[in-house]
């Protein structure tokens, strides 16, 4: 196939090339061969005068001698000129198809690796032509295609071992409680609910992550007033905060412009910050939400006085899975998706979101932009 593809391409440019000559050739003979006798008759009428004819058969043989050497002397200078321009066809169209060809062959094989799987295949591209900008191209396209396989083997990883914690002492209690090793009872049963629990927020999490991620969230973008989102934000949150002893309050300006926004969703955003603020944040700690305009945006912050993160950490946060200290958010009940959520959802509503923290114990501020809504 590979060989098809490419002698056709080659076959093409000679063709092309030796179509070009054909006419030429053709041209050159058909032109010659009608003016140059007329040409060679006047010439020699001139040469021996108006009455040639009359000097005897001896100068009108001579005539005739000289035309026909003149004519074969032609042919021959014709023939051997075709003859030259067909080898400047084949030198010229191997030339340029060593120059087409050769690349794109090239860029036919390292595609055809990466489709059966070698997504490490990258095209040369040291040309600085037309053919060069495609292998960047192809070579970007192959880097990005690498690093989402990349991201989809470590995603399975991930879940893998995800699934694996809750499962693993789901089926030891069992076989415990089967062997008659583990006494049942109350603390069994919620101990078992618990872990049930842990695996069905964690597949409700993936589920809504899968959506967001792949944009298939129908977004209701409508005008919302900030202090609303907020307020039905912490209507939802605000009994655990009072449960835990962390202290809630809010800073937001009456003079705000509204944000186009899909309610529901900024919600759920804003819930996933305070959530983990106040999981975070140990009890008489306090968790404060402000708002301000930013430009073409607003701005909002979750700020908390909790554990803090240090600086090496802030980049991967908003990765799938990431957690500053495993354990310690698993034990909190955190599936580790949170953050991967709400920067899908802020992303969905073309805003960004970025997390600051002096450092360790010394709390965290979570943000996201919203654009103003038009008009
Ligand atoms: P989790 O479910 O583990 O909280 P998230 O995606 O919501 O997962 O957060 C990822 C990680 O970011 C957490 O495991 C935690 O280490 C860190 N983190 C998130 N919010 C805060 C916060 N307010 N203070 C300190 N660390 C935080």
């Amino acid at each position: 196939m590979e060989r098809r593809i490419g002698s056709g391409l080659r076959g093409k440019i000679f063709l092309a090339h030796l179509l070009v000559i054909i006419v030429g050739v053709l041209t050159l003979f058909a032109a010659t061969l009608s003016i140059a006798p007329t040409l060679f008759d006047r010439l020699m009428i001139a040469m021996m005068g108006p009455d040639a004819s009359s000097m005897g058969d001896m100068m009108a043989g001579m005539a005739e001698t000289t035309a026909q050497a003149f004519r074969s002397a032609m042919l021959q200078a014709l023939l051997l000129s075709a003859g030259a321009a067909t080898l400047a066809a084949v030198a010229v169209s191997l030339f340029v198809s060593a120059r087409i060809v050769t690349p794109i062959q090239q860029l036919l094989a390292a595609s055809r690796r990466i489709a059966s799987g070698h997504y490490a295949e990258r095209a040369s591209a040291d040309a600085d032509d037309e053919l060069g900008a495609l292998a960047r191209q192809f070579n970007t396209m192959a880097a990005e295609l690498e690093a989402a396989e990349r991201r989809r083997i470590a995603l399975i990883g991930d879940m893998a071992h995800e699934l694996r914690t809750p499962l693993a002492t789901i089926e030891g209690y069992t076989e415990g409680l089967l062997d008659g090793v583990v006494e049942p009872g109350d603390a069994t049963w919620a101990l078992l609910h618990d872990e049930v629990g842990r695996l069905r927020r964690l597949v409700q999490d993936l589920q809504e992550l899968s959506r967001a991620e792949a944009r298939q969230l129908p977004l209701q973008l409508r005008p919302c007033q900030v202090a609303e989102l907020v307020d039905q934000a912490i209507r939802r949150i605000a009994p655990q905060f009072t449960e835990k002893g962390v202290t809630l309050t809010t800073d937001i300006p009456s003079d705000l412009p509204p944000v186009q926004a899909d309610a529901d969703r900024i919600t759920q955003v804003l819930i996933n910050l305070l959530g983990n603020a106040l999981r975070y944040t140990p009890s008489e700690g306090n968790v404060r939400v402000s708002a301000e305009r930013q430009g073409d945006s607003v701005a909002f912050h979750v700020a908390d006085s909790g554990i803090g993160i240090a600086p090496e950490h802030l980049p991967q946060l908003f990765e799938r899975f990431y957690r500053v200290d495993k354990a310690r958010s698993r034990a909190l009940g955190g599936s580790g998706i949170g953050l991967t959520i709400a920067k899908a959802l802020v992303e969905a509503h073309d805003g960004h979101i970025w997390a600051s923290s002096p450092g360790l114990d010394q709390g965290a501020t979570f943000s996201f932009t919203l654009p103003i809504a038009p008009g």
